[in-house]
């Protein structure tokens, strides 16, 4: 097994000098109280200082930072804008975080062959804003989209609302410059579709900064819909909305997104935003969204409505117009922030079934969260079957959180048990990481291990993260939340 140094073997004095030399005094953070805000990701319950973060703003920066890194053998973390969900851009103990905070240029915008060039800080919102005046789109559209970056978008591979019928991030994604872990720059893909030899690119996208640091990124952006509904339905039964769901799909219809909210979203969301669009008896609402040409959007309207109508649905809103669109959607995309109002906490699972098993699931998520004592309310992208239960607890009482990330562990096992997965978009980070014997043999992660070892032979790169070690459930599988390292300071 590869070894990580302990802090007391480093001298950081000549390594803060060349990282200052290299990025400039203020682009190397290393005061305590500058250190708190990097300390942890939207996985708030994990939180470790590093011993220093850099903010580089080229490749060309990025490579030089990585080469003293290989040369100290010192462990580094990237980090985007932090808001991922399963502890990916947690520091370790004695590492160096590298954010991508100051990489925030559009580099090149090529209309006419749907292509742009970004750095990694780019936020996922801006290359729309780039390109909407001209009638493109960037698909791809994370709840946290206005502030999520394109290099986590890359390195988690996210989805989104738009992701059933248009695929998630890697289906986006033509090339990657990517600086190994060495601080030599590869160009994976390229500017056009297919490439010969092994599909670097997808290795890449989802490798969770384990595999080196995405430092300019060709994305394929698409041709605004002409027309666009949005439907929101109400139902009285979860197995009302889950058929409507499958009977869409047999129909032919992929719509652009279909999603999820129960009653105990809706409420949390209308106390919130109050937008009065959600009504607060149903028990679930579905939200479809069907785009295209004109003459086609109509009659799946007409189709998915008649389908819904089958199902039981009790009413039926279609909205045309962007802005009303828009007010759909709100309560949606704000539905996580809007937790707080239910509970001081939540936790946040990302697990993917077969649709057809949705009641099934939803059902037995309902007794988990019973047995264990709390609440969990549910919404998601239902069309790909990618769950997000939400777990309401309090922090503040002792043993709530291990309580509460069991009763995530047994919802994701519950997942794999129906022939799904325990990640569809969060990534596997430092949180489910003891999950993944689950869904894979001894030989699997393996297989895995050696591919992450012909990139990075001294495990510098986001070490502990995504590859279980030791490779079950068990003690030291799983950081713990009071492992808090004090770092020498210098
Ligand atoms: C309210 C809310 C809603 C969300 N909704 C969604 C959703 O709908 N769909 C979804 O998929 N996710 C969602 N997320 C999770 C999160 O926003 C995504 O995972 C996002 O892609 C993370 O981007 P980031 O810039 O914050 O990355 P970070 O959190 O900074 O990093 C994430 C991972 O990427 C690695 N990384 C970052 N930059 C690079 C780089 N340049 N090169 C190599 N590795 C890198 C990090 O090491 C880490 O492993 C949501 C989060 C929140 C808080």
């Amino acid at each position: 097994m590869l070894t990580i140094p302990k802090p007391q073997t480093i001298n950081w004095q000549p390594i803060i000098k060349e990282f200052e030399a290299i990025l400039g005094k203020n682009n190397v953070v290393r005061t305590r109280e500058d250190l708190v805000a990097y300390e942890c990701d939207g996985l708030t319950s994990y939180k470790q200082q590093p011993a220093l973060v850099v903010l580089p703003r080229s490749t060309q920066e990025v490579s030089q930072v990585l080469k003293v890194c290989d040369r100290y053998s010192i462990p580094f973390v990237a980090r985007g804008a932090g808001t991922g969900l399963s502890g990916g851009a947690l520091p370790i103990a004695n590492c160096v975080l590298i954010v991508t905070a100051l990489m925030k240029q559009i580099l090149e915008v090529d209309l006419e062959n749907q292509r742009v060039i970004v750095q990694p800080g780019v936020i996922n919102n801006w290359v729309t804003q780039a390109v909407s005046g001209a009638g493109f789109y960037y698909a791809p559209d994370p709840s946290s989209q206005i502030i999520c970056s394109i290099g986590g978008n890359i390195a988690e591979n996210s989805g989104g609302v738009h992701c059933l019928k248009y695929g998630v991030t890697t289906n986006h994604v033509l090339g990657l410059k990517v600086v190994l872990p060495n601080g030599e720059i590869i160009d994976v893909g390229g500017k056009i579709p297919e490439m010969p030899g092994y599909d670097l690119t997808g290795l890449f996208v989802g490798s969770e900064g384990t595999l080196g640091i995405t430092t300019e990124i060709t994305l394929k952006i698409l041709k605004t819909p002409e027309a666009v509904h949005v439907l929101l339905a109400d139902f009285e039964s979860v197995d009302a909305a889950a058929s409507t769901v499958s009977d869409i799909i047999s129909a032919g219809i992929i719509p652009a997104g279909m999603e999820m909210m129960d009653n105990m979203s809706i409420n949390a969301v209308e106390d919130t935003i109050a937008s009065g669009c959600y009504p607060r008896d149903a028990v679930v609402i579905l939200l479809i969204e069907l785009d295209g040409l004109e003459v086609d959007v109509e009659e799946c309207s007409r189709q998915v409505e008649a389908i819904a109508r089958n199902n039981g649905a009790r009413d039926i809103t279609t909205a045309i117009a962007p802005e009303h669109r828009l007010k759909l959607w709100k309560g949606r995309k704000a539905a996580f922030a809007a937790m707080g109002k239910l509970s001081p906490d939540y936790y946040v699972q990302d697990g993917v079934i077969p649709r057809t098993k949705l009641p099934l699931v939803l059902a037995e998520i309902e007794e988990l969260g019973n047995k264990y004592g709390y609440k969990v309310a549910n919404v998601f992208h239902a069309g790909d079957g990618n769950l997000h239960p939400l777990i309401l607890y309090d922090n503040s009482q002792k043993g709530a959180l291990e309580q509460v990330e069991l009763l995530g562990g047994e919802i994701l096992k519950l997942c794999v048990r129906v022939g799904g997965s325990i990640s569809g978009e969060h990534g596997i980070g430092a949180d489910k990481k003891c999950y993944m014997p689950e869904m894979f043999t001894d030989a699997d992660l393996e297989t895995m291990q050696w591919v992450r070892e012909v990139f990075d032979q001294k495990n510098l790169a986001n070490p502990g993260k995504v590859l279980p070690s030791p490779r079950t459930c068990g003690e030291g599988a799983k950081p713990s939340h009071h492992q808090l390292l004090e770092i020498p300071r210098f």
